[in-house]
Parts: structure tokens; C-alpha cells; sequence
């Protein structure tokens, strides 16, 4: 693979510094900048400004919303957002179900949800973990029952990220329990203000809110909500997992974390000189520093 970049992709790197530069308002890139994440509202504040510019989705279809991007493109999209201190776009809806709806979903449901993703109006969580089914997630036992149009829903789902701020989640459910256990498994799209539905916070040892428990009493969810067929979702939930493993690489968000480790590195005092001058630390740095690019081509290569 090449390492150098050619010159319409240096004049695409150009054009994105640019809108960045232009359009980031200052106080999300502050929030960036000063370590913190940014809130789910300079998220989202962000990803409609990305919206109106046609830039939100690089990877769906360009006729449903995306872009004619290359995946270096992207990649280099990515690497510049970081860089420039964007805050990192919501791969819930973004990233994983909305490239499964696209895929999998009814034309139905790919009308109602996908433009909600892309206008980032509604945000969405993943129901996939259970106490008891995290590493063995194909023994989940979060039931759902046909009766007439609808599942009925019971069970309980654990570690969901941002479920408290979410609009929806999509949830793999058990629909026959008398197959093998990834043969009876369905994937539901449900409205978390559905009647029946609890969720509980897990405040974390870092005293911070990001985990919940939700549970399921007779949740009422119509059949029309599951995506594709019934005892499929082992598969979809698979073809989600994918695409998650990319978006967890973060290599943008991690080359912009190591640039500020060398910067803080260079100003702070350490053992009679400054801490960036020391073999210790440049050994270290050095063996970060090549990990991340090799992350960043197999992420090139995979996406
Ligand atoms: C930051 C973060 C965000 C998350 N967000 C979500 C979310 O939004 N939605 C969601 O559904 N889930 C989420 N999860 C949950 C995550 O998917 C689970 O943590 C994961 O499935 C592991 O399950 P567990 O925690 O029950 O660990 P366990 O399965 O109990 O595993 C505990 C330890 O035992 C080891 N282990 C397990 N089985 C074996 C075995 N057979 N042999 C050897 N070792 C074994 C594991 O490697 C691990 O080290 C999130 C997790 C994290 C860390």
C-alpha cells in the first residue's frame, strides 16, 4: 500500500481543513479541545451542520444521504475531524443500525428511520448485552413472543450505552428457544417510550452515567419492527459488530490524543530536564506511535 498521498487527495485533505475551520463552532471545539468528549446536544449540533454540508453519512449510498467518498476519503475525512478537534460523530445511528437498515430493512423502515438518523432528531442505543450473556452473547434470553401484529417483549438488557438519551434501541430477542441458540435470535427496532420499558442507571466507578439497565415487562412491539427475517438477527447482529470494530479503532481520535501527549511531554519537567527528552518516555511514545499506524492501515484496508 502506498503511503503517499496523491494530489487530488491532498487538495480533498484541503478542502475538509477548511469547512472545519469555517463551520466547527468554537465552543464545541473547546469542549474538544480541553479533553471532554462533547455533550450529546454538541454532537448533534455538529452533526447537522455535517448534515446541511451533505458530509454526515461518508458511508451510506449517495442516494440515501451518504457521499461519493473513497474509503481514503474517508479515512482522511476522519483524521482531519479528529485533528481539528471535532467532536466524534454518534455511531449508533450512524454507524451501525442505519447501514443494517440499509441493508436489511424494509423500504418502510428505511423511509421512517433513515432520515431521522441523518437530521440526528433521534439517537439510538444497542440492546445486545444481558447479565449473564456478555462474551456468550447467542445464550440471551430476552424473549419476544408473537401475539396478533406484535412481539410481546420481557427480559432485560444490560451495559446499554446512552440508553437514558436515547430515542430507540435496537435489540437482539430471542424468538424460538427450541433451535440451536444463534439459529433463534431476532433483531427489534423499538421506541424506548413504548409502555413497559424501564431503564436504570449504572453509575460508574468514575462517579459518571454512561451505562444503564433496561427492562422489558410485556413491552408491546409490532412485527413490522423487526429487521429483515425472523431468526436472522445473529447474522445482522454480526454485520453490525463489523462495522463496530472499525468505528472503535478511533486512529483520528488517536492521533490527535498522541499529539497532545507530545506537546504535554515537551513542556513538563522530569528527572533534570523535560519529560519528552527522556529515553524512557520516547521508547514508549515511539511503541505507541507505531502501533497506531499500523491500526491505521488495517482500518484502511478493512473500510
Ligand atoms: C465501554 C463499553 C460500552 C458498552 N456498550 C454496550 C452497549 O451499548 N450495548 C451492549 O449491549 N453492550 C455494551 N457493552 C457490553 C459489552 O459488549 C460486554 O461487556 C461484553 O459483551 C462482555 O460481557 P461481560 O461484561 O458480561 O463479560 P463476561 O462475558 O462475563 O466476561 C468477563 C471476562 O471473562 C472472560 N471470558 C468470558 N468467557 C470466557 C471463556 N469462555 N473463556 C475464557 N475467558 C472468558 C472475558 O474475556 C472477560 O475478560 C459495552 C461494554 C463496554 C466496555
Amino acid at each position: 500500500m502506498s503511503t503517499t498521498e496523491s494530489a487530488d487527495l491532498t487538495a480533498f485533505r484541503s478542502e475538509v481543513r477548511a469547512f472545519i475551520r469555517d463551520y466547527l463552532p468554537d465552543d464545541i471545539r473547546e469542549t474538544v479541545r480541553s479533553g471532554r468528549l462533547g455533550t450529546a446536544a454538541e454532537t448533534a449540533r455538529w452533526q447537522k451542520i455535517l448534515f446541511e454540508k451533505g458530509w454526515v453519512a461518508p458511508s451510506w449510498p449517495v442516494e440515501l444521504g451518504g457521499v461519493d467518498w473513497t474509503p481514503m476519503q474517508r479515512n482522511i475525512f476522519e483524521e482531519e475531524s479528529a485533528m481539528a478537534d471535532c467532536p466524534p460523530l454518534d455511531p449508533m445511528g450512524l454507524s451501525m443500525i442505519g447501514p443494517l437498515i440499509i441493508a436489511r430493512g424494509s423500504q418502510e423502515q428505511k423511509d421512517f428511520y433513515l432520515p431521522r438518523i441523518l437530521r440526528s432528531e433521534e439517537k439510538w442505543c444497542q440492546g445486545y448485552s444481558e447479565p449473564g450473556s456478555g462474551s456468550d452473547l447467542a445464550s440471551l434470553q430476552t424473549r419476544a413472543v408473537p401475539d396478533g401484529d406484535d412481539y410481546v417483549v420481557n427480559g432485560t438488557k444490560i451495559w446499554t450505552s446512552g440508553a437514558h438519551a436515547a430515542d430507540r434501541i435496537f435489540c437482539l430477542v430471542r424468538t424460538d428457544p427450541d433451535v440451536k441458540a444463534q439459529e433463534g435470535i431476532s433483531l427489534l427496532l423499538i421506541d424506548l417510550k413504548t409502555p413497559g420499558i424501564t431503564i436504570r442507571p449504572i453509575i460508574g466507578l468514575n462517579e459518571m452515567h454512561f451505562f444503564n439497565q433496561i427492562f422489558f415487562d410485556d413491552v408491546r412491539v409490532p412485527m413490522a419492527n423487526r429487521v429483515g427475517e425472523e431468526n436472522m438477527g445473529w447474522t445482522y447482529a454480526k454485520e453490525v459488530l463489523g462495522s463496530e470494530r472499525l468505528q472503535l479503532s478511533r486512529t483520528g481520535e488517536n492521533k490527535r490524543l498522541l499529539r497532545l501527549l507530545k506537546t504535554i511531554a515537551a513542556q513538563e519537567d522530569h528527572g533534570g530536564g523535560k519529560l519528552a527528552e527522556q529515553d524512557w518516555f520516547r521508547r514508549k511514545l515511539r511503541r505507541a506511535e507505531v502501533r497506531l499506524k499500523a491500526l491505521d492501515y488495517t482500518s484502511r484496508l478493512n473500510c
